[in-house]
């Protein structure tokens, strides 16, 4: 499963955006019926066990959607059909045969990964119908020799289906126009550009969109009554219909594009779809539709130099993240501080300590709590003092931090406008240094106080107004720690403002108690769950390390104990003990939820009025 964490949505609400975040699993497929198939319960079952699971993930890690949605609802169906109707009689639509493999034993035409057989080229045994694993050849599922159902392994037999064809061809050149100028306007990720050129360089040929399943969208044909669209015709309605089960007026956010601009994050195996597909389906039913306006797309996050891997239990997933015992905010700041927007980058425990450690607690929870426990002493006894008595210096020093303050904040609210999240994080946490810094070049302490009680009260209404600010540029990315610092402070979320005032926590005002935002992870945190989260290929490793330990132990044990003439292989047995504890906890994360294919679904919408 991929994290995908979105943080413009929570930016847009502190600006002050009128901005709708949605969400949901696309739960209709072939993937989804086989799977239930093979757990024994219907498709519906299937798809409540993980929609709940996804949902309890996106909980935990604080994923604020206005509506995290699913496909299977009254208007996926009549928003999909409606489009479908469109698209047919503005003669988009075609019907064709096909030959397509059929097993005979689960009465079930199977998806060309639902094969399975020997490579025609290379003589594999296990290839898929899509394609072969060991040479790499894309392949038709009719073309492998000896193919089997996946499922039970029958023999399936070519059979003629009849499919409805959307006619990308003849969209060609409107998506194209449409793409050309939405990427500039929308200054879409360059990988995102690339992709869907890439696709559109190769000419668009007319794709089914229908599939011989009784799991999906009804289609409003005669003939169709036992098919259903295909899933990633379906899978970008979604959006709109997740958002007509969160509002009736969803047709105020889809269908009205001068007022609305819609944002979409996802990998970048999703491209095609949202970038060509589906906007073809919106061009092609000749409605006005709020179309793709910022396309934000990543690349992937590796696991500590190797790639994450589920079926091998490599690396550290959603539903996993919280056995760690570190909060949901400390790995929402690192995940974004490593965001793949560019290129890949690497997930490494090291880095994830050092990031709390230093850049968190050392930066930005140092800042916060000096000021908030020194507010709390005996020289203000949590009382805000009045900075306006203080004239500047020669120094400058306190106007200095003013304007340093809004530049780093200008240079922030263009980062996150223009959706460079990671950037924008690596601005809010200069912001957090300028206010440290503020604190040591003023030297802030019980012998100002008493010097100098003018300055020191400039410099702590300065300093509590600054992380009243803070609390306001980390909210879109640590919402805990923000709300934490509103709670010391005992005060209302700042709207982010264009400017600074630095006057935002008037004298006079009683702040709450200090409390630390982040707290110290040991070293040693790093090997235990570099081994937690190693995937069976390390944990061998260490066990056959430590196994080999325990007997070279055992024996010279046996040798002493030989040579006192005792034979107690007491310790031994004590250490063999322990594997067997770490073993049943491997287990355990393993049995942890694999959330597959729906997670293959999720992708994240956002739109906002302009
Ligand atoms: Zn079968
Ligand atoms: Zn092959």
């Amino acid at each position: 499963m991929r994290l995908i964490l979105s943080h413009n949505y929570r930016y847009c609400k502190s600006r002050g955006y009128n901005t709708l975040f949605v969400c949901g699993t696309d739960e209709y497929g072939t993937a989804t019926e086989t799977k239930a198939i093979e757990e024994k319960c219907t498709p519906q079952e299937l798809c409540d066990k993980y929609y709940k699971l996804h949902s309890e993930v996106y909980d935990w890690f604080e994923i604020g959607f206005d509506i995290f949605g699913r496909t299977p609802t009254r208007q996926q169906t009549e928003i999909a059909q409606d489009i479908f109707t469109k698209l047919n009689k503005n003669g988009y639509l075609e019907e064709r045969v096909t030959t397509q493999p059929y097993c005979e034993t689960h009465g079930s035409f199977l998806a060309d990964r639902f094969v399975e057989g020997e490579c025609p080229l290379c003589g594999y045994e296990d290839a898929r119908g899509d394609q072969c694993d060991k040479c790499g050849k894309l392949l038709d599922p009719l073309e492998l020799i000896k193919p089997r159902c996946k499922l039970d392994g029958a023999t399936p037999v070519p059979k003629e289906t009849r499919h409805v064809f959307l006619r990308l061809d003849k969209l060609e050149d409107k998506v194209k126009e449409w793409s050309k100028e939405s990427s500039k306007k929308g200054a879409w990720s360059n990988n995102g550009i690339s992709i869907t050129e890439s696709w559109l360089a190769e000419g668009l040929k007319p794709r089914a969109i229908t599939r011989d399943l009784k799991w999906g969208t009804a289609i409003p044909l005669e003939g169709y009554e036992n098919k259903v669209l295909y899933v990633w015709f379906d899978a970008c309605i979604g959006y709109v219909s997740i958002t007509a089960n969160y509002t009736e007026d969803w047709a105020k956010w889809w269908h009205n594009p001068e007022d609305v601009s819609l944002y979409q994050f996802m990998g970048k195996d999703n491209v095609p779809f949202h970038t060509v597909v589906f906007p073809c389906s919106q061009i092609g039913t000749g409605d006005k539709w709020t179309k793709l306006h910022h396309l934000s797309t990543t690349e992937y996050l590796n696991y500590e130099k190797g790639k994450f891997s589920k079926s091998r239990g490599i690396g550290v997933f959603g539903s996993s993240a919280k056995l760690t015992g570190i909060p949901a905010d400390v790995w929402r700041y690192y995940l974004l501080s490593h965001r793949p927007e560019s290129s890949d980058t690497e997930f490494e425990w090291d880095g994830f300590i050092a990031a709390n450690n230093n850049e968190l607690l050392k930066n930005f929870g140092n800042f916060v709590n000096r000021i908030v426990k020194f507010v709390n002493s005996p020289v203000y006894d949590s009382i805000v003092p009045d900075g306006s008595k203080h004239t500047e210096s020669a120094d400058g020093l306190l106007a200095l931090h003013k304007k340093e303050v809004n530049e780093g904040l200008t240079h922030f609210l263009h980062d996150m406008e223009a959706v460079k999240i990671r950037q924008g994080l690596s601005r809010a946490l200069h912001l957090s240094y300028l206010g440290n810094r503020l604190l040591q070049h003023n030297k802030l302490d019980n012998a100002l106080a008493k010097e100098d009680p003018v300055r020191c009260a400039a410099v702590v209404s300065l300093a509590l107004s600054h992380i009243h600010l803070l609390a306001a540029v980390f909210a879109p990315f640590m919402p805990a720690t923000s709300r934490a610092i509103l709670t010391q402070l005992n005060a209302e979320p700042l709207v982010l403002p264009d400017t600074w005032t630095a006057d935002t926590i008037k004298p006079g005002h009683k702040i709450g108690q200090a409390a630390y935002l982040f707290s110290q992870i040991k070293p040693e945190k790093e090997q235990e769950w570099r081994e937690m989260f190693g995937g069976d290929e390390a944990k061998k490793a260490k066990l056959e390390k430590e196994a080999k330990a325990a007997a070279r132990k055992a024996e010279k044990a046996a040798k002493k104990l030989k040579k006192a003439g005792d034979s107690d292989h007491h310790e031994t047995d004590g250490k063999s003990g322990g594997s067997v504890e770490k073993k049943s906890a491997e287990a355990d994360l393993k049995s942890d939820p694999a959330i597959q294919k729906i997670a293959d679904g999720v992708q994240q919408v956002s739109l906002q009025t302009s």
